[in-house]
């Protein structure tokens, strides 16, 4: 029987990077960028102003209450077309481009409009000191031609979908969204909408991993409910086989009808392990499916919901992550128990619990789990508590190792 660690490297050894495509910015929030991104201009484009307000000539302004002729005024989208000299001022609003002659802008709050004398208003600078380049923005401050304002790599967040915009991209290289086929399967299962009648049960886990899929960032296939037997798991497991990842539930432990594997192996996937040293979640299968252009990952979870959350937490979300080309762990860390905890057995314990994290200090607490069937103690629970194999008696004040679930908002 493989270790966790051992399972999880021989998953990512068949997992490789989905190859980029040319996406359309309106659809790529959350991907992850498979270009570099160069500028193709200045931002700003021009020297502009921050402020509505005068543009001056600030050693015109030694003494305060200097009162300027106002030349012209500029709004959004216009151009000045007057040089400011000495005694003149031109009215612009933010973001326009600063005047010929003018060095600095003073808000419209600091200064006061006077009747004009003749034609042209007139306005006094409240201001004392007026210095060079004050309330300027100076071109291409914020970023230059030819500049690489974003890397291959990047998530892109709503703040680098604006920055594409800024720089003039409409499309973009991304790694595409894996497509995952849900397939429960089950002769008990009934749909959530029906009553259950004798020796059946919901089906809990297609929604659930439906669910999974879609917070980590992959499109879901779900194909629904598979009866347990060899024709029908056939057909739907090849339509599964399509996706890029088909991840099944049920049908992998040790019971008359666990006819996954043998299907499996009929459809030509390559069984890579069955079963892991893990508590819950030990019945877990993996294969795969070579094709001309990728291989397809396929998972057997086991049929109880905590047993497929967890083998999703631990085996399929990274894979999904390495797919669509992110990297790094987001979800592990340590903690300190609030209770004592007895943990027995030879394989590690993932158990359900709650995380609190006080002034950096990261407590964990694992919640009243009634075993692997037990789905509604875990809407308590925010993590998994990792108790390491062996019997020991853990102590309050212990410090283990958490993954958090991962959250989205
Ligand atoms: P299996 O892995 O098929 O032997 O199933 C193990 C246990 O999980 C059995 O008690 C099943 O009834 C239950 N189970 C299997 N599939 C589901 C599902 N989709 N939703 C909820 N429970 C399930
Ligand atoms: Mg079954």
């Amino acid at each position: 029987m493989k270790s966790v660690d051992e399972a999880l490297s021989l998953v990512l050894q068949r997992t490789v990077t989905l190859a980029p495509v040319q996406a359309p910015v309106s659809d790529v929030l959350n991907l992850v960028l498979a270009e570099n991104i160069t500028s193709d201009i200045d931002s700003p484009p021009h020297d502009k102003s921050l402020v509505d307000g005068y543009a001056v000539c600030s050693a015109d302004l030694a003494q305060n209450g200097a009162e300027l002729h106002v030349l012209e005024e500029v709004t959004a989208g216009a151009v000045p077309s007057k040089t400011v000299l000495p005694g003149t001022t031109s009215r612009i609003m933010t973001g326009v481009p600063i005047p010929a002659g003018a060095d600095s802008v003073v808000m419209l709050e600091h200064t006061e409009l006077l009747d004009g004398i003749g034609e042209l208003p007139q306005v006094r600078i409240l201001e004392e000191r007026v210095t060079v380049g004050r309330n300027i923005m100076r071109r291409g401050t914020s970023l230059r031609s030819g500049e690489v304002v974003l890397s291959a790599g990047s998530i892109l967040r709503p703040i680098e979908i604006g920055l594409l915009s800024e720089v003039g991209r409409t499309e973009v290289a991304v790694y595409p969204r894996p497509r995952v086929a849900v397939l429960a399967t089950g002769n008990e299962l009934v749909s959530p909408d029906a009553i259950p009648a004798a020796g059946q049960i919901r089906n809990s886990n297609g929604p659930m991993l439906k669910a999974l899929v879609e917070q980590a960032g992959a499109t879901a296939i779900d194909l629904g409910v598979a009866r347990d037997e060899q024709d029908e798991l056939r057909q739907l497991i090849e339509r599964g086989l399509m996706a890029d990842v088909l991840v099944l539930s049920g049908g992998v432990s040790a019971g008359v009808l666990d006819l996954i594997p043998h299907v499996l192996a009929q459809l030509g996937v390559e069984q890579v392990f069955h079963k892991v040293r893990l508590k819950p979640g030990k019945p877990l299968w993996f294969g795969v499916l070579k094709s001309p252009s990728s291989e397809k990952l396929v998972y057997g979870l086991p049929g109880n919901p905590v047993s497929s959350l967890v083998c999703f937490e631990l085996f399929v979300r990274p894979a999904l992550d390495r797919l669509a080309g992110r990297s790094g762990d987001r979800t592990a860390t340590t903690a300190r128990l609030t209770c004592e905890h007895q943990q027995r057995g030879d394989r590690p314990t993932y158990f359900p619990a709650w995380l609190q994290s006080d002034h950096g200090q990261r407590s964990v607490t694992p919640v009243a789990w009634k075993g692997s069937a037990d789905l509604r103690s875990l809407a308590a629970a925010n993590c998994l508590a990792i108790f390491p194999a062996g019997d020991r008696q853990f102590a309050a004040g212990d410090e283990i190792e958490v993954r958090l679930f991962f959250e989205s908002h």
